[in-house]
């Protein structure tokens, strides 16, 4: 594809952001962030020359090297995946704009205790398990807002904007949408929570007519 082909497809990739946002409520805005494990750096930085400034990546030492890489841009990184305990260092390292997968009160607990030492700040979501599935990692829905609130009482130095979550792995949109409504229920009842985190490439117009703000496009984006 030319550079301009590309910006063609991903104008196309836009128009259907945001006719599924209109669809929710015309007010409503929500961000893409392109996920850029399976791309090459070169990739990157032709999505960020037709405009593209948030990136995000799942493993801590792929986000190092890119994001060390493309040092000169002013890209925003983002952190989706699960975050071994050895690796919170690796992590911190690299001061993400927004750790996605925080996915208990013990890792929370761990994060913490690095960042006092640091004396830095993170900012997190909260990553629900909405469809309680054995192969996600997250917290348990019922449990939510329980650990999210304990998570701003015990931890000062992460700032919870809100939640994250991955749709049902299944074909049937029925049961997408009801994990999507599950989370999205539980963003609505957390108190400055702004973020919720749901939609990827095979289901982001479902996830922003269940009220997502914020759409993680891996293939889609990088046309795979
Ligand atoms: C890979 C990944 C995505 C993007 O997936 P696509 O289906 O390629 O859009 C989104 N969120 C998380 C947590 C991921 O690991």
């Amino acid at each position: 594809m030319t550079k301009e082909e590309y910006k063609l497809y991903i104008d196309d990739v836009i128009r259907r952001v945001e006719f599924a946002r209109v669809r929710f409520n015309d007010k409503h805005i929500v961000k893409i962030v392109a996920i850029s494990k399976y791309s090459t750096c070169q990739e990157i930085k032709a999505l960020y020359e037709i405009g593209q400034r948030a990136f995000g990546e799942n493993k801590a030492q792929d986000l190092r090297v890119k994001s060390s890489e493309l040092d000169e841009l002013p890209l925003e990184w983002h952190f989706v995946g699960n975050l071994q305990k050895n690796k919170i260092n690796n992590l911190l390292d690299i001061n993400p704009s927004l750790f996605q997968a925080l996915d208990s009160l013990e890792l929370a607990h761990e994060i913490q205790k690095k960042l006092h030492v640091r004396d830095v700040k993170l900012e997190a979501l909260l990553q629900i398990n909405s469809a309680k599935e054995e192969s996600k990692h997250g917290v348990m829905p019922e449990d939510a807002v329980q650990i999210y609130n304990q998570i701003k009482k015990e931890c000062p130095n992460i700032t919870l904007r809100g939640v994250m979550s991955i749709g049902a792995h299944t074909d049937d949109k029925k049961i997408i949408k009801k994990s999507f409504d599950t989370t999205y229920g539980i963003y609505k009842e957390l108190e400055d929570a702004d973020i919720c985190s749901m939609g990827m490439s095979g289901d982001f117009e479902l996830a922003i007519e269940c009220g997502s703000n914020m759409i993680r496009l891996g293939s889609i984006m990088f046309n795979k």
